[in-house]
């Protein structure tokens, strides 16, 4: 309650002590705040090589017919999908961004009285909608910055229809491997469903990784999401997907809103899933860059986890805001952890040549013991 609340304003008291989801800062609101002219933003894991000039011209194609609604469908794009996947039409839906299905998934699923499996250091969207929903959420620890399915899979009661696994996840990086998730998978009890969030499956290379899709196929309890905000380039168009048997689907499409996914987006999505070369770059790129940023920064001595996504999560052995904040003075903008109850750790999206370069020596400039 501040001074300027209104006499007649009640907080909810059930989303009283949640979390706000706190953003990576645009680029225009620094350069503002600070009146520095270069910024660069390494902070919500985006494609720094931008998007599809293909997805852009079919974006602005579709802005000549926005006087109508959108296909509520997506038929175009679920057909695409379905096509690329290798799975049928009927196991594909589309969302505003994938976080709408995982939003949808859990309003869905989630009566009152049951619980979701998490964990603890896992996307924190999982634990807020579960919050804001229900209040279920059963917080199981990770083991060396890695979900542990084992503890997961004992964490779940009569009560759980849920469980939320990321992998690889955000924001550690750290992954799953087959055996642990078939094992989870195995230990599913009836009625409850995997959700496998796979935002950056796109840039998966350990041959040891389970493609969630191949679940799905065999008639595995899993629902998958995946985005086109990642290795597509669009997350401000708001895109993403989840796969899934029909009937799983049928109970999110009956709360979901049917225009979720709007006509623009629909469009760029479709174009971007067909320019493989885009693809290609950006996941090649990624993987040489992830790998000279890690090795940078373990040269520096910082302990860097494994990552198999678009970031590299690292700890800085000092209160991770204070050098975010001093990183931002000089318009390098990461993510600070905190939040994620890992204070000392910082996750920086893996940029192009330039803009890595740049995150290091903005580094190198504010580590303790520089007076700057
Ligand atoms: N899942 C994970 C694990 C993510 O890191 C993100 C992006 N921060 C999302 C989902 C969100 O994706 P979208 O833009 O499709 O809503």
């Amino acid at each position: 309650m501040s001074a300027t609340t209104p006499a007649w304003f009640v907080f909810p008291p059930h989303l009283e002590g949640l979390d706000r989801f706190e953003p990576g800062k645009p680029i225009g609101e620094v350069q503002r705040e600070l009146g520095l002219s270069e910024v660069v933003k390494l902070a919500s894991n985006e494609n720094p090589l931008g998007p599809s000039p293909r997805a852009v011209e079919a974006a602005r194609a579709a802005m000549a017919d926005v006087n109508r609604y959108p296909d509520p469908q997506a038929t175009e794009l679920r057909a695409a999908l379905a096509r690329h996947l290798g799975v049928p039409v009927s196991h594909v839906v589309a969302g505003n961004g994938s976080v709408e299905i995982i939003d949808l998934v859990a309003r869905a699923f989630l009566g009152p009285g049951d619980n979701a499996v998490i964990s603890e250091h896992a996307f924190v969207r999982f634990r807020q909608v579960v919050a804001a929903h229900n209040h279920g959420a059963r917080l199981v620890p990770m083991r060396g910055w890695t979900h542990d399915l084992e503890a997961m899979a004992r964490a779940i009661d009569e009560r759980t229809r849920l469980v939320f696994v990321a992998n690889p996840n955000n924001p550690t990086g750290t992954w799953n491997r087959r055996a642990e998730v078939a094992a989870l998978v195995a230990a599913l009890p009836p009625g409850c469903l995997l959700v496998l969030d796979e935002a950056y499956f796109e840039y998966t290379d350990d041959p040891d990784y389970p493609d969630g899709i191949e679940l799905v196929r065999r008639g595995a309890p899993v629902l998958v999401t995946r985005t086109f905000s990642k290795v597509y380039g669009l997350g401000g168009l708001r895109a993403g997907y989840a796969v899934a048997a029909p009937e799983v689907l049928d109970a999110v499409l009956v709360i979901r809103e049917a225009f979720g996914t709007s006509a623009v987006a629909q469009a760029g999505a479709t174009a971007a899933l067909r320019d493989v070369e885009h693809v290609r770059r950006s996941v090649a790129m990624n993987r040489s860059e992830k790998a000279l940023l890690a090795a940078a920064l373990g040269a520096r001595g910082f302990t860097v986890l494994p990552s198999l996504a678009n970031f590299v999560t690292f700890d800085t052995g000092a209160p991770g805001r204070d050098v975010f904040r001093r990183l931002l003075a000089r318009g390098v903008i990461v993510r600070p952890l905190d939040p994620y109850a890992m204070p000392s750790f910082l996750r920086v999206s893996v940029g192009t040549p330039a803009e890595n370069a740049a995150f290091l020596a903005a580094l190198d400039a504010v580590l303790p013991g520089d007076p700057s």
